[in-house]
């Protein structure tokens, strides 16, 4: 607390993404990453971008990238909204689309930045539980409310909803906006931009950062009708008129042009995360069915915060959420072949003492 803040800043309290420690031959599980590098032409188109023009402003329509992003999704370039990453284009969401007087409803267990940005705008919100099975239930969104957000698959349990679930959801809910975060959706979800067409409620949010390998890149996306793009372009263009930078526009681009690599290691991290959970299995781990690169696990006999203590002593991080109902859960990134392998002949030890 500073007299210098304003009441906003003290009032706030901000995410906490997962570590990245700097330590050498670290396996590190914890946030989700891709452990394939993004495809050899992206790394070519950014240094093809590393030039004099550099001391220009990029494009601040970002014309090129969303042509691109238009006609791999089969969309119109108006459709398409651009972020400094997905949590920007989030944050921008929250406030030109989903502030109003009725609450927010989201999960109780889901992305963790979502009450951030309620805070931050002074949105009210009620949390939504999931079922038993950690599953979201449509039906318990059946109440009055001024928007609804959710990642598909959710986040941290990796449980998809088919589209036509989400259909229903759109459906019952014509006059707030209904927000689907699909950064996970490459590693095995039925994606709904198809239902824009029909639904001018609906948002589809993704990101180039987990099933692209570029979360160093910084390069999010939404799509949905044009009414909903242009609510984001007012407030974009209210705040930073260049929210991507020339290699990053240069890089995302690259990586929609290369299809065989992305479907390449999507397929590869959807075996480890098989193999993954075979393993796990046998050791006597419960894993919820997961349709992402990360899997949420739990042991009848063992506690997930001392097992995460003891893959940490071994040079391995998971994450650990200290929150209720997921106390006994660890979400694991799927790594390489090498590095399941870690986390096994880690975990085994552990387990089995
Ligand atoms: C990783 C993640 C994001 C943010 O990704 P960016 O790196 O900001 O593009 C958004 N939503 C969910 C559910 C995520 O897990």
């Amino acid at each position: 607390m500073s007299q210098f803040w304003s009441p906003v800043v003290s009032g706030l309290t901000p995410y906490v993404p997962g570590e990245q420690p700097k330590l050498p031959n670290l396996t590190k599980l914890n946030t989700n990453e891709n452990p394939y590098g993004p495809s050899p032409r992206v790394l070519d188109a950014i240094r093809s971008a590393t030039a004099d023009t550099l001391r220009l402003y990029p494009d601040p329509s970002a014309s090129a990238l969303k042509q691109t992003l238009a006609d791999y999704h089969g969309v119109d370039p108006a459709e398409v909204f651009v972020g400094n990453g997905s949590d920007e284009v989030l944050a921008l969401a929250f406030m030109a689309l989903l502030k109003h007087e009725a609450p927010l409803l989201f999960p109780d267990i889901t992305y963790s930045f979502y009450p951030v940005y309620c805070k931050l705008y002074g949105i009210e919100y009620r949390q939504v539980a999931l079922d038993r099975n950690m599953a979201i239930r449509p039906d318990d969104y059946r109440q009055a409310c001024g928007g609804i957000i959710f990642p598909n698959p959710n986040a941290p349990t990796g449980i998809a909803l088919p589209s036509a679930t989400i259909e229903m959801l759109l459906a019952q809910h014509p006059d707030v906006v209904v927000v689907v975060d699909e950064a996970y959706i490459d590693f095995g979800g039925e994606s709904v931009i198809p239902l824009i067409r029909r639904y001018p409620n609906l948002l589809v949010v993704q990101t180039l950062s987990k099933s692209r390998s570029l979360a160093g890149l910084r390069v999010g996306l939404a799509i949905g009708q044009p009414e909903l793009i242009e609510a984001l372009e007012r407030v974009k263009n209210s705040f930073n008129s260049y929210p991507l930078d020339r290699l990053a526009m240069a890089g995302a681009i690259a990586s929609y042009e290369d299809e065989a690599y992305f479907q390449k290691t999507c397929s590869a991290i959807v075996e480890n995360r098989e193999k993954l959970v075979q393993q796990l299995h046998t050791l006597g781990f419960q894993v919820l069915p997961s349709s992402a690169n990360f899997i949420f696990a739990s042991h009848p006999s063992h506690d997930a915060a001392r097992l995460a203590a003891g893959l940490r002593e071994r040079a391995i991080i998971v994450r650990h959420f200290d929150q209720p109902r997921i106390r006994q859960y660890l979400r694991i990134s799927v790594g390489n072949p090498a590095e399941c392998a870690a986390l096994m002949g880690a975990l085994a030890e552990l387990v089995r003492g």
